[in-house]
């Protein structure tokens, strides 16, 4: 059998390592806070903005949070977070996503300082992670990075494989497997032959979108698959991008859905949100 990835039990571990350093600083008198922005009121939105939240309070960390109706306008958000950046008392500015249709969620985002963007989503704070330079990074790939090291695989030297070139999960997960010495591709709807790329993984991350698309047959012997997907299937039950059963008696060690990357996203938020403390931008 291989070893199930366990990433409810590692972001607790993240998590209670966070909760300690919060109350030092507290003990300093420094408090951290996260200002939380959500548009309108979208069923999946409330459940990630609740649980981002309730991690908030688990770590010791203030939420303010700012609930907007679904017909807000562009200038109207963006003076909030004008509003949001000047304030010497708020450490982080998250935007839930996704926003309604007449705001554009690009300029929203570019609008958050670089030094409060928890998401790690704006520009210098990716440009920071390709040049090496400290910053905020996206909180899904960070926490894969965690998950992989705090479970003893070591990257450096390994082929890394990542299915996906998104913004948000692809590109900043492939940065970081390179910071980490991994030798990096990248696949993409457009790669000609997937699964000749994707057997040459000794680690594979798999963040397309599209259930259980990733079988055995895409999977080296002895691999670690990563699976960032998430879907809600048939009778409301959860699956990834890799066909779990499948792929398990394969591999070398796996990331289970649910329990594996999800739990580590908010985790990371968090993390971001400490050391918004002591990044110097
Ligand atoms: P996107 O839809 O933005 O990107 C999907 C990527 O997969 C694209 O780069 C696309 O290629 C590639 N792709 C699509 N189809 C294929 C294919 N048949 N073969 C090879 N590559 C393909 O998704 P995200 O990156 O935002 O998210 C990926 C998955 O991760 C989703 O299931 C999402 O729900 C999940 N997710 C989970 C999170 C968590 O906390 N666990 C957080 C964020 C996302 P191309 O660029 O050529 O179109």
């Amino acid at each position: 059998m291989p070893q199930i990835i366990d990433g409810k039990a590692i972001s607790a571990q993240v998590k209670e390592e966070l909760k300690e350093k919060v109350a030092k600083y507290k003990e300093q008198g420094i408090e951290i806070t996260l200002a939380v922005i959500q548009v309108g009121s979208d069923p999946a939105s409330c459940v990630y903005v609740n649980n981002k939240k309730k991690g908030c309070e688990f770590v010791g960390i203030r939420s303010l949070s700012y609930e907007l109706p679904e017909e807000t306008n562009q200038e109207e958000l963006l003076s909030l977070i004008d509003e949001l950046n000047n304030r010497q008392d708020v450490n982080g500015i998250l935007v839930q996503l996704p926003l309604p249709k007449q705001i554009d969620e690009e300029v929203i985002l570019n609008r958050i300082s670089p030094a409060k963007d928890v998401d790690g989503f704006h520009p210098m704070n990716v440009g920071a992670l390709c040049i090496g330079k400290p910053g905020f990074v996206s909180c899904t790939p960070y926490g894969v990075i965690q998950l992989l090291k705090r479970s003893g695989i070591e990257i450096a030297g390994k082929e890394c494989v990542v299915i996906g070139r998104s913004n948000i999960v692809g590109k900043p997960m492939a940065q970081l497997l390179l910071k980490e010495n991994g030798t990096v591709t990248i696949a993409h709807s457009k790669t000609a032959d997937l699964k000749e790329v994707t057997k040459r993984a000794d680690i594979l991350v798999v963040a397309i979108g599209k259930p259980k698309m990733i079988t055995a047959e895409y999977v080296k012997e002895g691999a670690v698959v990563i699976d960032v997907g998430i879907h809600r299937g048939e009778n409301n039950k959860l699956c990834g991008d890799v066909d779990f059963d499948d792929v398990a008696p394969k591999c070398a060690a796996i990331t289970p859905v649910p329990g594996g990357v999800g739990p580590m996203t908010i985790a990371m938020l968090l993390y971001n949100c400490v050391s918004s403390v002591e990044l110097e931008f």
